[in-house]
């Protein structure tokens, strides 16, 4: 059954992509299948319509679990970056304060691989921030804010 529920993200994800003017070729690399099945799905087939539904109900839940879940199915970072930014229905804008003492667990905690350290203070990319707001609490320091905002951006 997870293989099923992958592939319900994974159509969701290649549609989303297509409608954003990616190349077949372009969303297979992204999502790390081959192009005959991306073909497939752009096209309806090869795939079962509770997967989906499934997939559509992860993919309203809150960024946490959404990501949590998705992360533990495909067990692959790089595909769990792609389908949660390509799914995900809103934007956030991280924050990082001066308080920041450089720890690095929110680099560590990130999934999204979002975050990273520059000269000893965390830096978030909030094109890859997914809202799920774990870096957030695990943070000694509470050095980090996570704002969710309106604009969306592509990949
Ligand atoms: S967890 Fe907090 S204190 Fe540590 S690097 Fe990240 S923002 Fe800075
Ligand atoms: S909220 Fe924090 S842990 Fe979650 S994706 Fe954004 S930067 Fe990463």
């Amino acid at each position: 059954m997870p293989k099923h529920i992958v592939s319900g993200l994974n159509y969701l994800a290649a549609i989303n992509l297509r409608k954003e003017g990616y190349l077949q070729k372009e969303i297979a690399e992204a999502l790390g299948m081959d192009r005959s099945t991306v073909s497939h799905y752009i096209n309806g087939r090869n795939i079962s319509w509770d997967s989906i539904e499934i997939a559509e109900v992860l993919s309203k839940l809150c960024p946490e679990d959404f990501l949590k879940i998705t992360y533990t199915l495909t067990k692959d970072t790089t595909k769990t970056r792609i389908i949660i930014k390509t799914l995900k229905d809103f934007n956030f804008r991280p924050k990082v304060k001066d308080s920041c003492i450089g720890c690095g667990l929110c680099v560590d905690t990130c999934l999204m691989g979002a975050v990273e350290l520059n000269n000893l203070k965390a830096q978030i990319d909030s094109n890859w921030c997914c809202g799920c707001r774990m870096c957030e609490s695990r943070c000694p320091t509470n050095s980090i804010e996570i704002l969710e905002v309106e604009e969306t951006e592509g990949l």
